[in-house]
């Protein structure tokens, strides 16, 4: 069984460079589910999807094929066979992420996925690093380490 440390904290307090190290140094796999936020926002306007439309973007991101790479040294986010790791970082991207990240359904189909995630490391691997800012509370609040 591996082990599971969540780290949240908010954003600009250094929780991914800290995160990145801790996974990198132990050998497990890194989470950053702010990524995956971005991913979302990212694939609704590949989609067209309407951001003020909450059920549009609730319907895209349930169907959205993201794949996190959860390798500490080089995370890389590949959604729809693109690779999107540098396009989730521009400001745009960071402009419209809170209109997707308020949206209850996306907050718990985003949560889903990572509870997979992480359940699927812990079981099947060394062990897991997992950060953001609900993660010690909402999503993993049982991880064997918690950083707040
Ligand atoms: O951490 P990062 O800046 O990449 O996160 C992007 C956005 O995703 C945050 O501004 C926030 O709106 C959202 N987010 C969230 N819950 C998380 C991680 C990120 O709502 N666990």
């Amino acid at each position: 069984m591996g082990i599971v440390v969540a780290i949240d904290g908010p954003s600009g307090s250094g929780k991914s460079t800290v995160s990145r190290r801790v996974a990198a140094g132990l050998g497990l796999a890194y989470l950053d589910t702010g990524a995956m936020y971005r991913a979302a926002a990212w694939w609704c306007e590949r989609r067209g999807a309407d951001l003020g439309d909450a059920a549009a973007v609730a319907g895209a991101v349930r169907a959205m094929p993201l794949d996190m790479g959860l390798d500490p040294r080089s995370p890389g986010v590949v959604c729809d066979g693109v690779d999107i790791a540098a396009a989730i970082r521009e400001p745009h991207i960071a402009a419209v992420v809170s209109t997707v990240a308020t949206n209850l359904e996306v907050r718990a189909e985003l949560a889903r996925l990572q509870r997979e995630i992480i359940r699927a490391e812990a079981d099947g691997g060394a062990g897991i690093v997992a950060e953001g800012r609900d993660i010690t509370t909402v999503i993993a609040p049982d991880a064997d380490v918690r950083c707040c």
